[in-house]
Formats: structure tokens, C-alpha cells, sequence
């Protein structure tokens, strides 16, 4: 029988885990790291935190502007994540992966499993601290968030805590460089994968298997 040839498809990295858990430092170096890789830039109705560029990490809208969008079926999955609206790109997904791009997500954990009904075929990564307490510590170190805040992110975390079942791999963030090297891992065998490179086995081979 022949294998299907998947290796004009584009992958689908969607990564997740507990706010706080250190997602957005993993995937920033891992990003320059793999310059394959294609960050999913979000919609987002939170406010801007010091240091953050619209455009680059998020498209920072106002909520009608996020209503609008959400009204005009503009986003693949979206959510209120922590009180805040959060959206991801229908266009940039689907014309990326038709592309054969490889695609990095960084959602929350019910948007995760939004997107795999859409793509089981994506590739789901949970990202968690090593302890509860630790996750306690990195958001009040962080400073950026009020106490009730705070609060309310650890109650959240738990709840997709109790969905890592659904997840492929999981990268406990202890060491933020293991962490990132667990991923770039990850991402090299998943492009390694037989199914996505018949085209170039066909090519060395020279004829068709
Ligand atoms: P933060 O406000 O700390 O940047 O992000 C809060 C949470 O929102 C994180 O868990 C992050 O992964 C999630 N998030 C960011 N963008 C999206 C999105 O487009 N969709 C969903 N569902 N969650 C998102």
C-alpha cells in the first residue's frame, strides 16, 4: 500500500500550559533557534505590558475591534482567557499550513483543544512548571499581575492541568534551556517523520516507492 505523502501540508505546532509556566520565553528562543518555524501572532483585547510590540506579540484591539472580528468569523479558535479576549488567525493558519509552513501556536489549553478538533493531526505540546508553588512564585516574581489576578491564573491552572492526557508531549519548564531544547527536540523528529518527507525520499531514490 502506499504511505499518503503529507510533505506539502505544513505542521501545526500548538503549544500550552498553565500562565506563568514560561511559554513565552521557551518559544522565543526557540523561535531563534528554528528559524523554520512561523509564530501565530494573536489577537488580544489585554492590556500591553512593558516590553511587548504590537504586531510581533500580539495584535493588541480593543473589544469591539475583537467583536468585529470574532462577528466576521476571523478567528480559528478564540477565547476569554483570565478576563481577557485572546483569538487566533483563521487566514494565517490555513494559508500558512496550505503553504507547507511550519506553524507555532501559543494558546491556552481550552483553545488547544478547539484547534485539535479542527487539526488532530497538529502536533499539541503542554509546557508545565514543576510544582504549583513554583508556578505561584514565577507569577508574583513577574509583578505584572494583581494579586487577585494572580489568584485567579492558579485556579485556571489547574483546570488545564487536568487536561494533559489530551496532549503529545509534555516539557516540564524547570531549567528554561532543557526546556527549550525539549522542544527543538520535539519539532526535529516531528519534521523527521517518514510520512513527511516521501517527496524527498522519492527524489534521492530517484523513482517512486
Ligand atoms: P498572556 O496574557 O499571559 O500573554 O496570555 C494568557 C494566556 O492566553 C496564555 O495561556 C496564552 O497561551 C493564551 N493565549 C494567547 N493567545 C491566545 C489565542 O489566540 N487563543 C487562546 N485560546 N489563548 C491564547
Amino acid at each position: 500500500m502506499k504511505k499518503t505523502n503529507n510533505s506539502d501540508k505544513g505542521i501545526l505546532y500548538v503549544v500550552s500550559g498553565p500562565s506563568g509556566a514560561g511559554k513565552s520565553s521557551i518559544i522565543s528562543m526557540l523561535l531563534e533557534r528554528c528559524s523554520s518555524l512561523e509564530f501565530s501572532v494573536s489577537y488580544t483585547t489585554r492590556k500591553r505590558r512593558e516590553g511587548e510590540q504590537n504586531g510581533k506579540d500580539y495584535f493588541f484591539v480593543t473589544k469591539e475591534e475583537f467583536e468585529d472580528m470574532r462577528r466576521r468569523g476571523e478567528f480559528l479558535e478564540w477565547a476569554e482567557v483570565h478576563g481577557n479576549f485572546y483569538g487566533t488567525s483563521k487566514r494565517f493558519v490555513n494559508e500558512g499550513l496550505k503553504e507547507g509552513k511550519q506553524l507555532l501556536l501559543d494558546i491556552d489549553v481550552q483553545g488547544a483543544m478547539n484547534v485539535k478538533k479542527l487539526f488532530p493531526e497538529g502536533i499539541y505540546i503542554f509546557i508545565t512548571p514543576p510544582s504549583l508553588e513554583a508556578l505561584k512564585a514565577r507569577l508574583i516574581k513577574r509583578g505584572t499581575e494583581s494579586d487577585a489576578q494572580i489568584a485567579r491564573r492558579l485556579k485556571d491552572a489547574k483546570w488545564e492541568l487536568s487536561h494533559i492526557k489530551e496532549f503529545d508531549y509534555i516539557v516540564m519548564n524547570e531549567d528554561l534551556d532543557t526546556a527549550v531544547e525539549d522542544i527543538y527536540i520535539i519539532v526535529r523528529a516531528e519534521g523527521l517523520k517518514v510520512h513527511r518527507n516521501m517527496d524527498k525520499i522519492r527524489k534521492a531514490l530517484g523513482y517512486d516507492i
